[in-house]
């Protein structure tokens, strides 16, 4: 699932910080640190970006299935 553009219980966007919350993430920041770097205070918006799961790169390998008809 892509992340969403937009958090579902405020509406606030949150699209947009996706990229530097996975970036600090991989680099050893803690999740709650990058999540206030970031401005993310709001309790709905922060459990969208703890409770997210990428699984848009194994999606992508299944992607030349559905060309072929297979
Ligand atoms: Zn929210």
């Amino acid at each position: 699932m892509m992340f969403p553009i937009r958090c579902f219980s405020c509406g606030s966007p949150i699209g947009d910080k996706w990229d530097e919350y996975k970036s600090m993430i991989d680099s050893g920041t803690e999740p709650s640190k990058a999540l206030d770097k970031l401005g993310i205070t709001r309790y709905c918006c922060r459990r969208m970006f703890i409770s997210h799961v990428d699984v848009m790169e194994d999606l992508v390998k299944f992607h030349s299935l559905y060309g072929t008809g297979v």
